[in-house]
């Protein structure tokens, strides 16, 4: 647990409350290690397809090491090597790589491939496919892809009535892994108000690191006068904690991608701050945050875990086995460094 360094006039009175867990799931941490271990051992450049995951602070640290950030396939020179985002890709960008010879090392994240496999599964039984989920997330566009016919996608409650579908009693939902569970459930119930017969997925999509994410944030929110989130606009389940966070009590409650972007007057009068951050972030923006609110006069940070996780995914098949022949011994879970000059 980060330790505060308070400011000469810090509060021992007021404090931090810190979520855990919080930052890096097991599906982020796999994919960054993927495009640190495909530059150290194939050399700069190495293409990465989208953000590999949605951080700034995680891009820009791999753009300084090599890693060339594309948003499409048809930018990466013929032949060259390139890594398929932890959101997970459609079998047309499979399709579109492998016509251009590239080499791809796939860092979709494997809970992200259990609902395409599910996806094409139902879509072989001729389900229509009820997908939650917020359309033009680079997640929902992969899965889609898997069986655009079969696929709609509702983006939440409002969409329920306008839902079509050939056969009532053949439909099933799936959803994107970092929704809000509250919400999505919400969507389930006035589905099911529509289509009784509607099926649940065989497992729960939303991952377990979004779960426990927001079960954590949900029990510390109701003592908190505000809650910061760290992470980044476009990283669904960080935006989901705040929303979280505010039903679940909280006077207030922001996101911030680093700590220069908390502004002293959320806190000016806040006896306890929540904080956490979401599955794309790496611990030493949190420490950043952490040591900002010691300066701005919280006294102490306590810790509200709960759960443990011990999740780790061994790294992309192809990229093992040509670190295994290198006789390289990948060291995992990993962490992402500081850039030089931080
Ligand atoms: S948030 Fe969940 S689904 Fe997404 S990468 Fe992490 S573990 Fe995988």
């Amino acid at each position: 647990m980060p330790a505060v360094t308070p400011g000469v006039d810090a509060d021992p009175n007021r404090k931090i409350l810190l979520a855990a867990p919080r930052g890096y799931c097991a599906g982020v941490d796999r994919a960054v290690d993927a495009v640190e271990k495909a530059l150290e051992h194939y050399g700069a450049p190495v293409y990465v397809r989208k953000e590999i995951v949605h951080n700034k602070f995680v891009v820009e640290t791999l753009t300084k090491r090599g890693a060339i950030f594309v948003s499409e396939t048809d930018e990466v020179p013929e032949g060259a090597r390139v890594v398929f985002s932890a959101h997970g890709v459609s079998p047309q960008v499979h399709a579109e790589a492998a016509a251009r010879q590239l080499q791809t090392i796939d860092a979709t994240c494997p809970l992200v491939t259990k609902v395409h496999k599910e996806a094409v599964r139902f879509a072989n039984g001729d389900y229509d496919i009820l997908l939650i989920g917020h359309d033009g997330h680079e997640e929902v566009e992969g899965t889609h892809g898997e069986a655009p016919d079969h696929i709609q996608v509702v983006n939440g409650p409002h969409e329920v009535d306008t839902v079509e579908v050939r056969d009532p009693d053949k439909v099933v939902w799936l959803s994107q892994t970092t929704l809000s569970v509250d919400e999505t459930m919400e969507t389930v119930d006035l589905l099911r108000k529509r289509f009784p017969n509607l099926q649940d997925p065989p497992s729960d999509d939303i991952c377990y690191a979004t779960q426990n994410r927001q079960v954590a944030v949900k029990k510390l929110a109701p003592e908190c006068d505000v809650v910061i989130v760290v992470g980044s606009a476009n990283s669904s389940n960080s935006v989901r904690l705040v929303e979280v966070a505010l039903e679940a009590g909280a006077k207030a409650a922001y996101r911030v991608d680093k700590a220069d972007e908390v502004d002293p007057e959320w806190v000016k009068d806040a006896q306890t701050v929540g904080l956490t951050s979401g599955a794309s972030v790496p611990e030493i923006l949190v420490r950043d945050v952490v040591t900002k609110l010691g300066e701005l006069g919280i006294g102490r940070v306590e810790e509200v875990r709960t759960a443990t996780e011990d999740i780790i995914f061994s790294l992309p098949k192809n990229l093992r086995a040509d670190l295994k022949k290198a006789g390289y011994q990948p060291d995992r879970p990993h962490k992402v460094r500081e850039p030089k000059g931080r």
